[in-house]
């Protein structure tokens, strides 16, 4: 028998990895971790689906726990997300600011989770060097 793919989730597969609740989460909310829609401020301008770090809150999710091509870089070597910002978006905005121009969600830690106090806003370059062996650069905001 196959079950969920949910982590802690034991109910029988239903579609697409998930079981019939997860399931409808994905079908419903766009992710199997949200069990209820993300709130809309406004039908475009405000809507969250248009907010600027909604793709990159539901990129960090899926990558970690969800159905992402680079799963097994982050899931798969098990790193997570922090069950408050995976239940709430509006906290994860809220405790990682605005993202300036050019950056993209880094960790300070690599091997460490998405959560409070390991995460900063980096620029693609300084990411590479971070990747590099021996030469980690840190970088203060
Ligand atoms: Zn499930």
């Amino acid at each position: 028998m196959k079950f969920c793919s949910v982590p802690d989730c034991e109910d029988e597969h239903h579609a697409k990895g998930y079981c019939q609740k997860h399931y409808n989460h994905l079908r419903r909310y766009g992710s199997p971790y949200l069990t209820k829609p993300i709130p809309t401020l406004s039908p475009i301008t405000d809507s969250v689906t248009y907010h600027p770090l909604y793709e990159t809150w539901r990129g960090m999710i899926r990558r970690c726990h969800g159905d992402h091509f680079r799963y097994k870089d982050y899931g798969g070597r098990g790193i997570s997300v922090c069950q408050e910002w995976r239940d709430d978006f509006w906290l994860f905005v809220k405790d990682v600011g605005e993202r300036p121009v050019n950056h993209t969600l880094d960790r300070k830690d690599n091997q460490g989770n998405y959560e409070i106090g390991n995460v900063k806003w980096s620029t693609v370059a300084e990411q590479n060097t971070n990747k590099r062996p021996r030469k980690k650069v840190e970088v203060d905001f």
